[in-house]
């Protein structure tokens, strides 16, 4: 016997461990096979370095055997001698584990799937799902011997003489009744496919008790009649699947890659259909380590709840999806992987938000979208106009969420007008702030304002449609935040006249007192606000206004669900240029058919501001069948 046969105990901190990791790590046991299977990678790469040159086939090989009841995880790599299984697996394994108590107090619920990888106690996950684990292995170092070491329990160990042939590592895994799931082959290919998918060397998986399947097979040069070649079935068993893809694309160098295998790998990770619009390769080397693809992807309909997909790797093992410590939280809207390898994963999220590491590549992340869509913007305004819709929520997002990426992408914000052009809000400024009190006309619903709309439009005023969900919050941020010469007010088509304002003498002379009490009356409305103004059109007689912020704040408290909704304040505006209301002001307040008038002259006003609700409806065509009948008379 090569070794002295040996029992121990494998630290003294295990025993408060073991109970730990086994009953509040419950809900994250997939991630045993994450961790065996990343360090049977590792250990081939510390191989590779000790034997660059060599022509040996590299692989891990996962193998189900549920007869059995094992799971074995083997690796052609470094391999370990009975002092390294020791110092590796009994002693070192535990260093961090008053650290990970600390860690732990208090932490039900985190992500500790996290925590239990990066104290040293990744290989100790196994016991979540075995009730005996053996590792068997052969150290590559010459003359070396081969040993086993089995535990069942995870704190006491017998370490033998091994049976291993070949340098590298079997880990065989009991598995536990309660864990039967794992002996599933499905099972753990899905396992498999999310963590390792992308890890750097082949990965197989062998269903130990696979059934031999039929194939065809050519029966040597031998051809059918009609010259095909000639076949046979034979039974044979199914080979190892390859799970993972060694060669990610984000690894490469970008000039590299083409459009199509961008598109491909989109397809794949995402299982969507769809292309993207664009995509960002991250490359850096300097001053720290990042990786990955930014996907832009088409919108679905429903915006609103539109959610992207960020996969964080650190070095091409999976960590988790959507980790918002790393990447920017407006991020999240686009799919994309993020591969970090130095990135401290080790430790629990709230170290993450402070890390000034984890700040600095969020930063650099995004600085590249910024980029990209400034490049877009200044080299291929046309694309980048069609992808704006789709984008759109998105930037708008990340510039309320992030001052700084606002202010590297200002010049690049577009606004969509009621004409299809798209410009920036420099380029509607200098096309319309002369003319128009320096606001931004818009709409939120271009059908129902149609009119309002049109009044802008046929002056040659530009109206901006603003009508996705982020698009409220977005005109507050450009009204009150960002610096100061920055500012911009946005104004509803129906907001106010500023815009529509035309100087001239007509109708001077009457009396907006007057015109406003004639209009209370016969309205019986005695708050209601009138003003005479002189308009461009003459033919338009009247138009109602709501005060823009009033009638936002209105929205917000009936998109929160207030209890007791605001009432809707308009204002109407009477036109002195009109002839029907230089008229009006000379009638008989106390006359019915003035009232009549006011009120029809009133409700024309409204709808061509939005639909009347259905009760307004009817008085409208009971008031104007009654007009009809007075004019039909004369
Ligand atoms: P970590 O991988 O974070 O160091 P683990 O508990 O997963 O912690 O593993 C402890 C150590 O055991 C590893 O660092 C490595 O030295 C050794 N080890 C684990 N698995 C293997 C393997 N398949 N081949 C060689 N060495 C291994």
């Amino acid at each position: 016997m090569a070794i002295q046969k040996e029992n121990g105990s494998v630290s003294i901190d295990a025993q408060n461990i073991m109970p730990v990791i086994k009953r509040w790590l419950y809900s994250d046991q997939d991630i045993f096979l994450r961790e065996t299977v990343s360090n049977a990678c590792d250990a081939i790469t510390k191989f590779r370095m000790l034997h660059p040159d060599t022509e040996e086939e590299m692989r891990v090989q996962v193998t189900v055997d549920s007869k059995k009841k094992e799971i074995r995880i083997s690796d052609t790599g470094i391999g370990m001698t009975a002092e390294e299984v020791k110092k590796y697996i009994n002693q070192v394994a535990f260093s961090g584990a008053t650290e990970f108590m600390k860690q732990f107090e208090g932490e039900e619920g985190k992500e500790k799937s996290d925590i239990i990888g990066h104290f040293g106690l990744g290989f100790y996950s196994v016991f979540m799902v075995s009730d005996r684990v053996e590792i068997e292995t052969l150290s590559c170092a010459e003359g070396a011997e081969p040993v086993r070491w089995v535990s069942e329990d995870g704190m006491g160990f017998e370490l033998t003489d091994g049976s291993r042939q070949a340098h590298g590592t079997d880990i065989i895994l009991h598995i536990t009744k309660e864990a039967k799931e794992f002996l599933e082959p499905w099972k753990v290919r899905e396992v498999l496919k999310r963590y390792c998918g992308y890890m750097a060397y082949p990965i197989f998986l062998e269903d130990a008790n696979a059934k031999p399947v039929e194939k065809e097979v050519p029966v040597g040069d031998e051809k059918n009649e009609d010259g095909t070649p000639k076949t046979e079935k034979i039974m044979e068993l199914p080979k190892p699947e390859k799970i993972n893809d060694t060669d990610p694309l984000w690894l490469r160098k970008p000039k590299d890659c083409k459009d199509e295998e961008y598109r491909e790998f989109y397809h794949r990770v995402f299982m969507d259909f769809e292309d993207p619009l664009f995509w960002i390769h991250l490359n850096v080397d300097y001053p720290f380590n990042l990786k990955g693809i930014l996907f832009f992807p088409k919108l679905k309909n429903d915006f609103g709840t539109h959610e992207g997909q960020i996969k964080l790797f650190a070095g091409q093992v999976f960590v988790a999806d959507n980790i918002k410590e790393v990447i920017p939280e407006f991020l999240m809207l686009l799919k994309g992987v993020i591969d970090c390898p130095d990135l401290p994963l080790n430790v629990s999220r709230s170290f993450l938000q402070n890390d000034g590491y984890v700040k600095k590549i969020s930063a650099h992340i995004t600085k590249k979208v910024a980029d990209k869509l400034n490049s877009l913007m200044n080299k291929e305004r046309e694309t980048y106009e069609g992808y704006w819709d789709d984008i759109a929520p998105f930037v708008k997002y990340g510039c309320i969420k992030d001052e700084k990426f606002y202010t590297q992408v200002k010049g690049s914000l577009l606004m969509k007008l009621t004409d299809g052009k798209y410009v920036t809000l420099e380029e509607y400024k200098a096309a319309y702030f002369d003319r128009t009190e320096k606001k931004i006309y818009y709409t939120n619903d271009e059908k129902r304002q149609a009119a309002s709309v049109k009044l802008y439009t046929d002056r040659g005023i530009g109206v901006a449609v603003l009508n996705t969900l982020i698009d409220g919050n977005f005109m507050s941020f450009l009204e009150y935040s960002g610096k100061e010469e920055d500012r911009v007010a946005f104004a509803r088509v129906d907001a106010d006249i500023d815009g529509l304002k035309e100087e001239s003498e007509e109708g001077k002379d009457l009396d907006p007192e007057k015109l406003q009490s004639l209009f209370r009356a016969a309205l019986g409305r005695d708050d209601l606000e009138v003003r005479l103004e002189s308009l461009g059109d003459p033919e338009m007689a009247a138009m109602v206004t709501e005060d823009e912020q009033m009638r936002r704040y209105k929205e917000m408290s009936r998109i929160y669900g207030e209890r007791f909704p605001l009432p809707d304040r308009f204002t109407l505006v009477l036109n002195r240029r009109s002839e029907t209301v230089r008229a009006l002001a000379g009638r008989d307040p106390e006359d019915e058919t003035t009232k009549l008038l006011c009120r029809q002259t009133y409700d024309l006003a409204r709808m061509a501001a939005q639909p009347l609700e259905a009760e307004e409806i009817t008085a409208f065509l009971e008031r104007s069948r009654k007009l009809v009948e007075m004019a039909a008379k004369q």
